[in-house]
């Protein structure tokens, strides 16, 4: 399990700093959350591979989160000769309309099927000057011809938005305070039960196939010769699943909390210093200082901070006396008060370690 940022910059791509977009790969899963303008070419000077992409998160509808998503969506149809998985995208609503006009008018063809769910969002969610969110956001364009139907996913009775549930993962989403409309996501590895021990297994005679199976899940079975075996005589412990929260433009993440106890990586945007508190404040984003208490008081094992506006160079690119990201570094593991914090940069790989039940 592993998270790639493609893009680490807010408000617009520079040539060191693409706009936001990061890959989370498990075994075969490969999600993109967010899609922020250069993302392509990120992917392509990455480890990634593109085709391999099947779902799509995006926090919000600004430009720096989404006007890479038309562009990825054409490109995966040019490159894709057999018929592949569908893409589904989750975003909140206005991505269906956003999407659709962009295909439409752009007249571009996908030959692949596209599902759109949206998370509804409510009143509450809103900007102060917008009063109807059903006649800013809502789509009433024509459904694409490569389109399936997709969900519109509301609010539980939790104020959480449940997205999704597979054989390995729980995917949720609650809002977080920007200038619009605005999710945080988290997903959630169920526990997933020890590795078997091959050899041990082979010592003991048990054929490979479905016994291996049995032991898995728990039961004792019984070799072709008689010999009984017990799960904890042949499995490992089990593995407590991870929990990673994708937060990104914010100025207050709180709604989300109750949803972020105890996760183990978050990531959450730092744009500006903590001496810029005031005009970072106002455009809706966070201080390192903010990420580190708010990760801190939800107890995040390790923090990851992202979305840094473009005056921050990379220790690297600094040739003159200029702020880097070393800076928004340290003000984040002060306010977290641990040293587990990493600053994102672009084609950075983060690895998320196994995690064993005691
Ligand atoms: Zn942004
Ligand atoms: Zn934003």
């Amino acid at each position: 399990m592993d998270i790639t940022f493609l893009g680490t910059g807010s408000a617009y791509p520079s040539p060191n700093r693409c706009a936001s977009s990061l890959i989370f790969r498990n075994d075969g899963e490969c999600w993109m959350f967010d899609c922020g303008e250069g993302t392509q070419i990120q992917l392509q000077r990455s480890i990634i591979r593109a085709g391999r992409i099947t779902k799509v998160f995006i926090t919000h509808l600004h430009g720096d989160h989404l006007y890479g998503l038309p562009g990825f969506l054409n490109t995966i149809s040019f490159g894709t000769i057999e018929e592949r998985d569908p893409i589904e995208l989750y975003g909140p609503t206005g991505l269906r309309r956003y999407v659709r006009t962009s295909m439409d008018v752009s007249r571009s063809q996908l030959n692949y099927p596209l599902i759109i769910n949206e998370l509804q969002i409510t009143d509450d969610m809103l900007p102060e000057d917008w009063t109807d969110w059903q006649s800013n956001y809502e789509s009433t364009e024509p459904q694409h011809p490569s389109e399936q139907p997709g969900r519109t996913i509301t609010k539980d009775e939790n104020g959480i938005w449940n997205i999704f549930e597979s054989e390995t993962f729980i995917v949720q989403a609650a809002p977080l305070k920007h200038r619009v409309p605005t999710f945080g996501y988290v997903v959630r590895e169920k526990d997933q039960p020890g590795s078997l021990n091959a050899k041990h297994l082979k010592d003991l005679g048990v054929p490979a196939g479905p016994l291996y199976g049995k032991l898995k899940k728990g039961e004792s079975i019984t070799t072709p010769d008689g010999t009984v075996v017990r799960p904890e005589d042949a499995v490992g412990p089990p593995k407590r699943g991870r929990k990673i929260a994708f937060l990104w433009d914010t100025h207050d993440a709180s709604l989300a909390a109750p949803l972020l106890q105890d996760v183990d990586v978050m990531v959450h945007e730092a744009t500006m210093e903590n001496e810029m508190k005031e005009k970072c404040v106002l455009n809706g984003h966070s201080t390192p200082e903010m990420a580190g208490e708010f990760a801190r008081s939800v107890c995040a094992k390790k923090l990851i901070i992202t979305h840094f506006s473009q005056r921050y160079k990379t220790s690297s690119d600094n040739e003159e006396d200029e702020p880097t990201t070393t800076k928004l570094l340290l003000q984040a593991k002060e306010a977290f008060q641990s040293d587990n914090v990493v600053a994102a940069a672009d084609l950075l790989t983060v690895s998320i370690p196994t995690l064993s039940l005691r």
